[in-house]
């Protein structure tokens, strides 16, 4: 007897186990959820970035405005300074009343320079204040050119006639004069380099300003963008946990999204599919293994009971009786068996062993293994020596199954075929035929499936459990080989596996 009523189900239903979990997530996955948000990252990456380029932009401008602003004052202060040092080593105009210092000072504003003549200890000659006293302490040090001398005399002796560079935020003119024809002194021209100062400054405060527009933008774009991003991640989340509490009716969408969005809600779809399947075929193996479980446990109980109230006294009846719950006892070993062995290699608990498996001998042992059958006949024909890889346990067992099948569902003649010939150069085929009412072409796919059993009321010389079918199935696609069935309603049915040749 069978149950398959519940097959269908699966998709959209809940797990009753979940229910009360709600949705309450572990602990483990808790303490992962400490980690930033994706509005925080985004912004900090893109303020990050936009602090990066803003400043990246700014010092190169800087530095090429400032480059150039300097390039422009060397030039025009090397004109101005041949120009100013052939006019100063002129006798000053009558109207500055004779004083050279004025002289100086005049052509100092008229060309927005510095003007200053030291002689050769550092001291400065011109132009003199009018209430000039050398001995002034305090005056002194500011007097004192020996530190600007010094580096004049260094410039001009790798320069020849005249020098122009800069020094402490000044671009200076230097060159060696003789005054009144004969006394050396050192003729410097300073010009400040306070406007490039101001426009540094200037750098710095549109920078400033930039970057912190550029911030609140950054924090708008990161605001909205991870709004529309958390969007459908938030509302898989919500799907997830519905399907986690066994709500398989949902389903996830990632279109509008981008590609990966959608990717990712196909991959979150195809394990809501593959997790309804599971859960679907748990119950259904729950359903009918507690069934097929049921019928074997009533009989035990049924005839122990008859023995010990009616046939105790009588040996003939009661060793029936003990035969049937021997029997029954059997076939729930058989099932549980199968149950097992079919879970294990499902699951991938029991992973594949390959190595070289001398099927010729391997399919003779096994059909020995039905002599205990009397009445039954077998015809075989069966090659030596064919090899192939493959798991040597897995492959006995789909082998015996598919003869165990043979056995049960052969005709009257109680006559099974069992053939093993090589039929390519890369292969070759097992056949077990049988003789029996053979397999409705409606119902050649259905009978690898779990518990399919088409005639409830045949009667089997051998143990089934209605898992035979599906364990073969599972064995032979595990390996990778070819197999099926052919069968003519009336004449009987052909089970096949293709094997691929390999050397011993
Ligand atoms: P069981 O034999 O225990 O019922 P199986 O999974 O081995 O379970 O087989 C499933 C069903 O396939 C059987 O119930 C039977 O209807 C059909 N079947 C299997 N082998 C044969 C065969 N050689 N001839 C006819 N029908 C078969």
């Amino acid at each position: 007897m069978n149950k398959k009523k519940d097959k269908t189900k699966g998709a959209g239903t809940r797990l009753p186990v979940s229910k009360t979990k709600k949705s309450r997530l572990p602990k483990a996955y808790k303490k992962r959820q400490r980690s930033a948000s994706i509005f925080f990252l985004l912004m900090t990456v893109l303020s990050l970035l936009a602090v990066v380029i803003i400043g990246v932009f700014s010092i190169s401008q800087h530095i090429q405005t400032s480059h150039a602003y300097k390039e422009a004052v060397s030039h025009d202060l090397t004109e101005r300074g041949q120009r100013l040092q052939q006019q100063v080593l002129k006798e000053p105009p009558d109207y500055f009343g004779g004083s050279y210092s004025a002289y100086l000072r005049y052509l100092a504003q008229e060309n927005k320079v510095a003007i200053h003549i030291i002689d050769e200890n550092g001291q400065l000659l011109f132009p003199r204040e009018n209430n000039f006293d050398p001995n002034a302490p305090e005056m002194e040090e500011y007097y004192d050119f020996s530190k600007p001398l010094a580096k004049i005399k260094d410039k001009l002796s790798s320069e020849d006639n005249f020098a122009v560079y800069e020094y402490i935020g000044n671009y200076v003119y230097a060159a060696e004069i003789q005054l009144y024809g004969t006394t050396t002194a050192y003729l410097s021209i300073e010009k400040s380099l306070d406007v490039l100062s101001t426009a540094t400054r200037r750098v710095i405060i549109r920078t400033v300003t930039i970057a912190a527009v550029v911030l609140i933008v950054t924090l708008a774009v990161s605001a909205a963008l991870s709004a529309w991003l958390i969007k459908p991640i938030d509302q898989m989340k919500k799907k997830a946990q519905k399907l986690a509490e066994g709500d398989f009716s949902v389903d996830f969408h990632g279109a509008d999204y981008g590609k990966e969005m959608v990717e990712l809600a196909d991959a979150l779809n195809f394990a809501r599919d593959e997790l309804s399947k599971t859960d679907a075929m748990q119950k259904d193996l729950i359903a009918n293994v507690s069934h097929d479980f049921k019928t074997p446990l009533t009989m035990i109980k049924a005839y122990a009971s008859m023995i010990m109230e009616i046939s105790g006294e009588v040996p003939e009846k009661r060793n029936k009786h003990a035969q049937v719950i021997v029997d029954e006892a059997d076939r729930l070993t058989s099932l549980v068996n199968d149950v097992l062995d079919l879970s294990k290699i499902q699951s991938g608990i029991r992973a594949l062993q390959f190595k070289t498996v001398d099927v010729s001998a391997y399919l003779e042992e096994l059909v020995s293994r039905f002599d205990y059958l009397s009445g039954y006949h077998f015809v075989l024909d069966i090659e030596e020596g064919l090899t192939t890889q493959a798991d040597e346990v897995a492959i006995g067992q789909a082998l015996y199954n598919l003869i165990g099948n043979a056995v049960n569902y052969t005709g009257e003649d109680n006559t099974v075929y069992v053939r093993l010939k090589q039929d390519s150069a890369s292969t070759f085929r097992f056949e077990v035929k049988d003789t029996g009412k053979g397999i409705k072409p409606e119902e050649k796919e259905k009978i690898w499936q779990r518990y399919y059993r088409s005639s409830e009321a045949h009667k089997r010389p051998v143990q089934g459990t209605g898992l035979g079918l599906s364990i073969v199935q599972s064995i032979l696609q595990k390996h990778g080989f070819t197999f099926g069935v052919e069968s003519e309603e009336g004449k009987g049915s052909t089970f096949y596996v293709v094997f691929p040749l390999t050397n011993a």
